[in-house]
């Protein structure tokens, strides 16, 4: 996979992805650096500082209202749809910043993609969900994209046959993998997952568990979770938000979960937060 072409967030910046790739593995990706984000008069989000390492699962964790959706929000600049929204600070995309007037916010989104909650995927045909974010790119999109993209988002065996069908009759597990399909489609290096599983049932989340992992193999993977069982199962990283919009803790799953440095977090881990 990981064929396409690397277009630039700006017009100069063209380079190799798959050489970018192998020799950047392991390497930061993604960086905050007193990252505020306020809505109105409201912090949401207060200096936050944080590296994000290439092709992990990093999960985002924390009660509700911290921050964690605007935090993820922030990194492919969902944020720019909110207009009371305010960023302030640097989000660093491989040592750019996005909010930087050149960033072209278009151009971002299709290097850093995004799953929702609620399986969204358009009334039209599998195909059609699939091919979405190559056609508005002006690109054509072949069988073979289409077979690529749902075998890695592990739909291919049971969607081959009936991708003329609409999206909508597919299962609730079935959609959020095809919305997952149409996320990697267009060959992004970031998927950003809010929730992905929340809305779905155990068996079919149990799927898109198991999925994040593979997809982690050649993606970076940021995603948001209430639910910390999870978190502990497909992470690699944890970082965890306490109210107020602080990160308080940033670090490897299993040292947040079983040794954390910050009794706040090792209180909300245990359930005695609050
Ligand atoms: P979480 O994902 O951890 O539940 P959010 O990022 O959704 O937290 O919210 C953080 C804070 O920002 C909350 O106080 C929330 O009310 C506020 N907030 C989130 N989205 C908006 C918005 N669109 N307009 C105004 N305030 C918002």
């Amino acid at each position: 996979m990981a064929t396409g072409e690397n277009e630039p967030l700006i017009s100069t910046a063209v380079t190799s992805r798959e050489t970018e790739r192998s020799a950047r593995a392991d390497e930061t990706i993604l960086e905050a650096r007193g990252l505020d984000v306020h809505y109105g008069e409201d912090r949401a989000l207060r200096e936050v500082t944080a590296e994000i390492p290439e092709r992990k699962v990093t999960a985002i964790i924390g009660p509700s209202g911290c921050g964690k959706s605007t935090f993820l929000r922030s990194i492919n600049r969902m944020n720019d749809q909110i207009e009371v929204c305010r960023v302030e600070g640097d989000l660093l995309f491989r040592g750019k910043n996005v909010y930087d007037d050149d960033v072209d916010p278009v151009a971002l989104r299709r290097k850093i993609g995004q799953v929702f909650q609620k399986p969204n995927p358009f009334p039209k045909s599998i195909r059609d969900n699939v091919t979405y974010g190559l056609r508005v790119q002006g690109k054509s999109a072949t069988d073979d994209d289409v077979e690529r993209a749902l075998r890695g988002a592990a739909l291919w065996s049971e969607v081959e046959g009936k991708l003329d069908s609409s999206g909508l009759d597919l299962s609730g597990g079935q959609q959020q993998r095809l919305c997952i399909a149409r996320a990697i489609a267009p060959d992004p290096e970031v998927v950003l997952m809010d929730e992905p599983t929340s809305a779905l049932d155990p068996v079919a989340a149990s799927k898109i568990e198991d999925l994040i992992a593979e997809l982690a193999r050649e993606y970076t993977v940021v995603i948001v979770t209430h639910n910390m069982q999870q978190a502990a199962r497909i992470s690699d990283e944890t970082m965890v938000f306490l109210t107020g919009g602080e990160l308080v803790e940033f670090d490897d799953t299993a040292t947040i979960f079983e040794n954390p440095a910050n009794q706040a977090v090792e209180d909300y881990i245990t359930g005695k937060f609050g």
